[in-house]
């Protein structure tokens, strides 16, 4: 039986990117690549934002808080409806992941580049997810992600589990309502102070418990569905490297991952995707223990800021398929095509201030420059996304990220000798940045011999500050 095409795909040529910063402009480098004409939207901080700059045309959705601009779904369509655009790209964060914006793109009869919302509501939920996974076959962390949230049960569950265990909130997100429990008689005063913390946060109580992993990776894996019922997984990336649950350095492939086991999680990683009738970019995020035991933790319904590693490694380029995928094409590679050539690096430049708590900086950037000829790198093997250019202005209202500088190299050693010269040739004056704080990462014996966990930079703090 052919599977019916999505009903949601459509032809478009005018591509509205609803978002700001490095993933705007990356979005409308590929949109104008193939001949769409792009549309931005932007803020009042944003006015002469770069996105705006390089768009075919802009139009503004209020003033600077997010939540009266970015956030506003009503403004966003109206923007679209206005320009004539017959798809949106969300790109992340903002509206990415919010199930009542694509009901009413849906509505509105717009295309939305990425999953239908029934896809985002059944990963939106930690528990609902995790039943839904149990049941595509797709490993779990031992643990209870039951309705049935009664204090003593909960406390037979964690027993049963094994300390430490580690209690999230069903609802929650951004690390938020999640506490690691040592022993039972902890238990219960962390179970309150959780779920203060995730009714005050998501207005909503339910708690699932895991086991806690101790030395754990996190390695994730880049799946891709269209509307025809095809799906294939890009391989994974490692983003152990993490400062408060917040990446750092990306790489892929992972280090030491072997054939099989890459194979077996990418096999899950779709399953996982068709599970939820997933259309589009997604990523289907892992915990790697050290005994190469793997166990799903969350899906990210959008593509992520990390993307650029695997279309480093891939040759692909992963918003041309997206767009495509958008206009109810089929995937461009069936899963044999692809293959991995080399190792590719990512690094997250931010405006903070590591020396303060990395307290996010703002001010105008008075140079932005990368000289790539005079470091003698190789521009087919360097990749910087970026939102900004000399003269712009970094304000507090939005994510500090200021750009991706990415790489590649034949094998991990070469790609992290051309991380660190990509470093050392960035040139940024005017506003702090966390630059030699990657400069420490990125030359790190334990990065270099790719010791990697998720406590990473915890347990190296005395060395990298
Ligand atoms: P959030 O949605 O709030 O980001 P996640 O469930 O994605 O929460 O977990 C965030 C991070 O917490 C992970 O990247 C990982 O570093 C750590 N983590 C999550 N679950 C476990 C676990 N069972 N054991 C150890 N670490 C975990």
């Amino acid at each position: 039986m052919t599977p019916t095409p999505d009903p949601r795909a459509q032809r478009f040529d005018t591509l509205l990117v609803a978002n700001r910063g490095e993933i705007a402009c990356r979005v409308m480098r590929t949109a104008r690549a193939m001949g769409l004409r792009t549309v931005a939207v932007y803020s009042d901080a944003d006015a002469s934002a770069r996105h705006v700059r390089e768009a075919d045309e802009a139009v503004r959705l209020g003033p600077a808080a997010a939540r009266e601009s970015y956030l506003k779904i009503d403004a966003v369509v109206e923007a679209a409806q206005r320009t004539g655009a017959g798809a949106i790209h969300p790109g992340y964060g903002f509206l990415s992941e919010n199930g009542a914006f694509v009901e009413a793109l849906d509505k509105a009869g717009i295309a939305f580049v990425g999953p239908p919302a029934s896809a985002i509501a059944a990963m939106g939920d930690k528990s609902a997810a995790k039943a839904r996974m149990a049941n595509a076959g797709v490993p779990l962390v031992p643990g209870y992600h039951g309705n049935d949230q009664d204090d003593t049960l909960l406390r037979r569950e964690a027993d049963n589990i094994g300390y430490p265990v580690l209690l999230k909130a069903s609802a929650g997100g951004g690390g938020k309502g999640m506490r690691v429990v040592e022993s039972g008689e902890n238990f219960q005063a962390a179970l309150e102070g959780c779920r203060r913390e995730s009714q005050a946060a998501f207005g909503d109580q339910r708690m699932l418990i895991e086991k806690y992993l101790t030395q754990p990776r996190h390695v994730e894996v880049q799946v891709f569905c269209d509307g025809h019922g095809n799906g294939v997984y890009l391989f994974e990336r490692d983003c152990s490297v993490q400062r408060r649950h917040q990446k750092v350095l990306e790489e892929a492939p992972a280090p030491g991952m072997t054939a099989p086991l890459r194979r077996e999680m990418g096999e899950a990683a779709v399953r996982a995707a068709k599970e939820i009738g997933y259309v589009g970019a997604g990523t289907v995020e892992f915990l790697l223990d050290a005994d190469g035991s793997f166990y799903f933790m969350e899906m990210n319904t959008r593509l992520q800021v990390e993307h650029p590693v695997t279309e480093m490694i891939t040759g692909q380029d992963l918003v041309e398929w997206q767009l495509r995928v958008a206009m109810g094409e089929p995937l461009p590679c069936a899963q044999e095509e692809l293959t991995i050539t080399g190792h590719s690096f990512e690094a997250r430049l931010y405006a903070e201030d590591p020396e303060q708590d990395f307290l996010p900086a703002t001010g105008t950037l008075t140079r932005f420059a990368m000289d790539l000829e005079g470091a003698g790198l190789d521009p087919e093997r360097v990749r910087l996304d970026s939102g900004v250019e000399t003269g712009d202005a970094v304000s507090m209202h939005y994510d500090p990220m200021l750009a991706k500088l990415i790489v590649h190299g034949d094998d991990r050693a070469q790609a992290l000798a051309t991380l660190n010269r990509a470093l050392a040739a960035l040139d940024v004056q005017g506003v702090v940045t966390n630059r030699a704080f990657l400069q420490r990462l990125a030359t790190h014996p334990g990065f270099r011999d790719a010791e990697l966990d998720t406590r990473f930079i915890e347990r190296h703090d005395t060395t990298l500050f």
